[in-house]
């Protein structure tokens, strides 16, 4: 883990301590342009929020609790822009409305701050924009953010100091989802390995619903079961039958690590090796699977899918309740 930073507003970010250092020491000297580098999802606007904050804050730190941590908060600080583009593209009015702004003075701050991504710049908005970068207006900084440096037109890239952020190790994204957003750590073992090293990724993922069939799987709760069950009876058939073949790819995955130990290949790991701590016997998921398939019979013969679906889902939470998941 990286040391506590000094800058408070930096501390939800995980994994990318060069450019915060190299922001950190920003924060004394602006430069009048940057480009945040990365993947989506890696964290630059995150980061370029954190850096607005410690900028503008009156202690130098984003403390979160001066007049101007406050104002930016409720997101009416008038220094700050951030422009989205306007469908695909930040267009060449968008581009000359920053240049217009950019010529007045900032309204509170010691400097304005505009964000936006460089990689929905045009090249007719690039040429506007690097005219005003040739002569920075003085109290205006451009945070410039794009995926990858080599779409970019290098005069572009040439006139700003570059940030770069990295693909964040999965353990460390892990942690950060169950501490920061209370994420349960199995739930956040999967959409840590799931999202590729992007914190926002991650986070988006374990903040969708669970699917179905791993709902059911770790469920060990008889009523909630019942209530699975309904909702799942409710669902068109083609559905209910997906929901099958999720479980049958689930439980494939299960049996694949007790057999090797290998998490590759495999579409849900964390999920996989948590079922696999319930219960190490095959014999026990052999005979899940048998209940998936004959779920999958009963629903084929129309009109019984609740009396299916409320068999299933209680065999699947009982199999936890009534007999100890380490015995087969
Ligand atoms: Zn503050």
């Amino acid at each position: 883990m990286s040391t506590v930073p000094a800058v408070r507003s930096f501390a939800p970010i995980i994994g990318q301590d060069r450019a915060l250092f190299l922001l950190e020491r920003a924060l004394l000297r602006p430069s009048h342009a940057y480009l945040f580098v990365g993947p989506a999802g890696s964290g630059k606007s995150t980061c370029a929020e954190a850096w607005i904050q410690a900028l503008f804050c009156e202690h130098k730190t984003g403390c979160g609790s001066c007049a101007e941590c406050r104002t930016l908060a409720s997101g009416n600080h008038p220094d700050r822009h951030v422009w989205e583009p306007d469908g695909k593209n930040t267009t060449i009015d968008q581009v000359r409305e920053i240049i217009r702004q950019a010529d007045l003075a900032p309204y509170r701050a010691a400097r304005q701050v505009h964000v936006l991504k460089a990689d929905t710049l045009n090249t007719a908005s690039v040429n506007a924009l690097l005219k005003s970068l040739e002569e920075p207006p003085a109290g205006t900084i451009l945070l410039l953010l794009a995926q990858s440096a080599l779409d970019l037109l290098p005069t572009l890239v040439s006139r700003c100091q570059r940030i770069t952020f990295g693909l964040v190790a999965p353990e460390l994204i892990a942690t950060w989802l169950t501490r920061t957003a209370g994420i349960d750590p199995v739930r956040a073992r999967d959409s840590a390995r799931r999202s590729g090293g992007r914190p926002g990724r991650a986070l988006a993922l374990a903040s969708e619903p669970e699917p179905p069939a791993t709902r059911l799987l770790e469920n060990d709760d008889l009523v909630q079961a019942l209530e699975e069950a309904e909702m799942l009876a409710e669902l068109p058939l083609l559905t209910q039958l997906q929901v099958l073949d999720d479980l049958t790819d689930q439980l494939r995955d299960v049996r694949i690590w007790l057999q090797t130990g290998r998490r590759d290949g495999l579409g849900r790991p964390a999920v996989a090796e948590h079922l696999g701590e319930r219960s190490a016997s095959r014999a026990y998921w052999a005979e899940v699977m048998r209940r998936v398939d004959a779920t999958r019979r009963h629903l084929a013969a129309a009109g019984a899918a609740r009396l299916a679906w409320t068999s299933l889902a209680c065999d699947l939470a009982a199999g936890r309740a009534v007999r100890p998941w380490s015995v087969g």
